[in-house]
């Protein structure tokens, strides 16, 4: 046989292999039947798959049968149990460290904070690995599996070599940070732009699900996009495609912690808020400039008012770049404030260029605060199954 005919056969069964999995993902309790009928290959072939899957530990046996007139069916579904991951979301501040099962279930979830500008990458990375320790010895006393580490990092990530290699946020420059807790614990470890990690997280899990062409806007210690064209995240060259946070909107404007002048999030982020605030009231959270702006203090409605319009620029301009059908919005200013995605959507239709009017819907996210833990879980779960199946 040839070597091409023998790689297209190989792929064949892979791709097979991918979407019957994805069915009994998706369609399960299902029986071998109904894959065949569904798929249109044979039994044999179904029943094979379903071995090897159950080999794996994936798939099970439940005890439902199913209904209807003839034999009945033992129904089959996937086992959440079978895969484990560890999962990371990091932040400025806080990371929240977890375990995702293979159903996309967050079964356990702990919080490290640090000041990632004072200490240095391998002090916080220490923090994180204490907790990362901690769960894994807890894991080893179940029966459960973990595949793999995986972690959302805000700023540029080289997804590929495992390196940040810029991250404001953290105040961080080229670091290794996948060699560092591979050689800690020994286990694969993955890593990704934690608003690429949300955006995968809505369209396996959440809002963007069935969307071809989705855009995701997070607004919280940064500003970020990312953008899903046929169930694939858009990665640029670099894996930084969507930085719309460091676009130039005011070349006289305020210095950004990327080190230039007046980006796009010197008007939004909440420490670029917190700072202007400070000319008028000593506050300390976004949520205190909404209470002043609530308790109809004019510097806070002018404050506030501003941020809707650039939140609102922001989106219309992601919108006529990219001319997606969905526009998740995320983020801490809209989990602080679900309310004002009404506001968001009303200055995104006030501005936004004719052509573009009722081609998008905006959104925000179901999967609030666990998006980042799941999409990162997503991305460990997917390289695990490229390797076994
Ligand atoms: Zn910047």
């Amino acid at each position: 046989m040839s070597q091409i005919i023998k790689h297209d056969q190989e792929l064949m069964k892979k791709i097979n292999k991918e979407m019957i999995l994805n069915l009994i993902r998706e369609k399960g309790p299902i029986s071998r039947a109904d894959l065949a009928k569904i798929t249109n290959m044979s039994p044999t072939s179904i029943s094979r798959i379903v071995t090897d899957f159950s080999e794996l530990g994936l798939v099970k046996e439940t005890n439902l049968t199913s209904s209807g007139v003839g034999r009945k069916a033992i129904l089959l579904d996937t086992d959440p149990n079978s895969i484990h991951v560890i999962s990371v979301e990091m932040d400025q501040s806080i990371s929240k460290i977890g375990v995702v099962d293979f159903d996309g279930n967050i079964i356990l979830k702990e919080e490290v904070t640090y000041d990632s500008h004072v200490m240095d990458w391998e002090k916080v990375v220490d923090k994180i690995c204490n907790t990362i320790g901690g769960i894994i010895e807890q894991e080893n006393s179940t029966e459960s599996k973990i595949i793999g580490i995986g972690i959302g990092i805000p700023g540029i990530v080289d997804d590929k070599s495992g390196r940040v290699v810029f991250s404001p946020q953290l105040g961080w420059k080229d670091v290794g940070i996948v060699d560092y807790i591979e050689k800690r614990f020994g286990y694969k470890t993955t890593i990704d732009n934690l608003i690429k990690s949300k955006a995968i997280a809505e369209n396996v899990y959440g809002s963007t699900k069935g969307s071809k062409r989705a855009a995701l806007i997070n607004f919280g210690t940064g500003v970020g996009s990312a953008l899903i064209v046929n169930e694939e995240i858009y990665r640029g060259i670099t894996n930084s495609a969507g930085e719309i946070g460091h676009t130039t909107i005011d070349p006289n404007g305020r210095l950004c912690d990327c080190g230039r002048i007046g980006c796009l999030q010197t008007f939004i982020t909440e420490e670029a808020l917190i700072q202007e605030a400070r000319a008028f009231k000593n506050v300390y959270s976004i949520k205190e400039i909404f209470d002043s702006e609530i308790a109809g203090e004019n510097w806070a409605i002018n404050l506030i008012d501003r941020l809707y319009t650039y939140v609102g620029i922001a989106v219309c301009n992601v919108i006529c770049m990219y001319n997606p059908d969905t526009v998740i919005i995320t983020g801490k200013l809209i989990e602080e404030r679900p309310e004002i995605l009404d506001v968001i959507m009303k200055r995104v239709d006030d501005r936004i260029w004719a052509p573009f009017k009722n081609t998008y819907e905006i959104k925000g996210s179901n999967l609030c605060e666990k998006s980042g833990m799941l999409g990162v879980a997503s991305l460990v779960i997917n390289k695990y199954l490229d390797a076994e199946l």
